[in-house]
């Protein structure tokens, strides 16, 4: 390993540069502050305005939703998730862990978002309804200020039976695309990595959609996916390493929450910092988060970013600053993770340039403690989640427990400011995880 080069350098040379390097190499829990946090970047190509047409397009498909998912009616058609209040769970990891989270826990319930039951019901869902539009508008089939009830009918089915979609995915991407996308009619395939569980698959399959299954990991099964789709110029690949389209779905949660917590009369202001904790994988459903709560709320917010210590590669891309030309593999750590969701070896260099600076900072989580986080909640809250999305528990922990957390608090002037601070959780997948393989989650517990 040590004579092998990595842009240049030595992996002992990076590790001299970037200490922490040998902690993450020897998958320890680490925690990172973000020396680029609140640097000026003109690196992106979005702005609110895009966040807000995302915002736009959804509203116009909302009777469509509502028509096709009768879960989503109650909303109108908007997919949404609640955002709870967990103090008993707050108790709990007090105690545990020794520490006092001065302000309130909450917990932002993307496990339970209608039609897939994850963070991806934002991106991924969103992505296809562009296309469809974009299709229908094309053949002069709608225009903008039709009721989309309409997509819902024979001729729109016959029309998108012409065309395919396909995604590369550890799993949830590949669901919320799929039933979306065989929804509107359209031909689908889903190229899965091998950490994608098998509940997964089967489920895609049910609905008419074409899974095909790798042995490799996820940026393998993204380049595969990637690599057919090019061959078809009907068929529109979904690349969850470089879409902006994935990226606005997910922004477009930043004003909903916004609302909530209007709703929750909790403030967000110079006196009252708003935390968040947010599982990643390739970086999209948390970056995407993150620039749209920085939109609404700049310096008021500090989000940070959970990994498993198999696969921290959003870490590493933002550490060395190399972004997607460094991958865990180049550090010797092996993306293997009970977190498959998170299960991401190399990080979106088109996140990791948009929100970097946004970013304040970044941590890893043993598989074992998500166990241990799931059980207390089972305990506490009586909520089920899956393994991937329990990561962002660690964060208060680490940000209150560590010395590098205690600095960046300090150097962000929010120290005195804690007891009036609020921490969300962004629980991102768990409410579609069969009865069967919960039991199995739960029988790990008890070993
Ligand atoms: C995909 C996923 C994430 C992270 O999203 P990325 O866009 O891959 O960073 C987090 N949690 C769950 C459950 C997911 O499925």
């Amino acid at each position: 390993m040590k004579t092998k080069l990595l842009e240049g350098k030595s992996i002992q040379q990076w590790i001299e540069d970037y200490p922490i390097l040998k902690e993450i190499i020897r998958t320890d829990e680490v925690f990172w502050s973000n020396p680029d946090y609140g640097m000026k970047n003109n690196l992106s190509t979005l702005n609110v305005e895009d966040i807000n047409d995302a915002s736009r397009r959804l509203d116009r498909f909302a009777p469509y939703i509502a028509k096709v998912f009768p879960e989503t009616a109650e909303q109108n058609g908007i997919i949404e998730s609640p955002l709870i209040s967990i103090p008993n769970m707050q108790n709990r990891i007090e105690q545990n862990y020794g520490i006092s989270i001065e302000g309130s826990l909450l917990l932002k319930c993307d496990n339970v978002l209608p039609i897939s039951g994850s963070i991806k019901a934002r991106g991924g869902i969103y992505e296809v309804l562009k296309h469809a539009e974009k299709l229908a508008i094309k053949h002069n089939f709608i225009t903008y200020v039709n009721n989309y009830e309409v997509f819902d009918s024979e001729k729109f089915k016959e029309l998108f039976s012409q065309y395919s979609i396909a995604v590369g995915s550890t799993g949830n991407l590949g669901l919320s695309i799929g039933i979306m996308s065989a929804q509107l009619g359209f031909k689908v395939t889903v190229h899965m990595s091998s950490d994608a569980k098998q509940w997964k698959k089967d489920l895609l399959c049910s609905k008419g959609v074409q899974v095909i299954e790798y042995q490799l990991d996820y940026s393998k099964a993204v380049e595969e996916g990637r690599k057919q789709a090019l061959s078809n110029p009907t068929c529109h690949f979904i690349d969850d390493e470089n879409s902006s389209n994935l990226f606005l779905g997910y922004a477009v949660a930043a004003s909903r929450l916004r609302k909530q917590l209007d709703d929750m009369n909790i403030i967000v202001d110079e006196e009252h910092p708003l935390f968040l904790y947010l599982p990643c994988g390739v970086g999209g459903g948390p970056g995407g988060v993150t620039f749209g709560l920085k939109e609404e709320f700049g310096e008021h917010i500090h989000c940070f970013f959970a990994e498993p210590t198999h696969s921290p590669c959003f870490l590493l891309g933002q550490l060395t600053r190399l972004q997607d030309k460094v991958s865990v593999q180049d550090f010797g750590i092996d993306n293997k993770t009970d977190a498959d969701g998170l299960a991401v070896g190399r990080a979106s260099s088109f996140v990791g340039k948009t929100i970097g600076h946004m970013l304040s900072g970044c941590y890893t989580v043993d598989d074992e403690r998500l166990y241990s986080f799931l059980q207390d909640l089972i305990d506490t809250e009586n909520i089920f989640l899956e393994p991937s999305a329990l990561a962002g528990f660690y964060g208060p922990i680490q940000l209150l427990s560590q010395s590098d957390g205690g600095n960046y608090l300090k150097e962000n002037n929010i120290q005195g400011k804690l007891k009036n601070a609020s921490h969300i959780i962004w629980a991102t997948g768990g409410s579609m995880v069969p009865k069967e393989v919960r039991e199995e989650y739960l029988r790990k517990l008890n070993n």
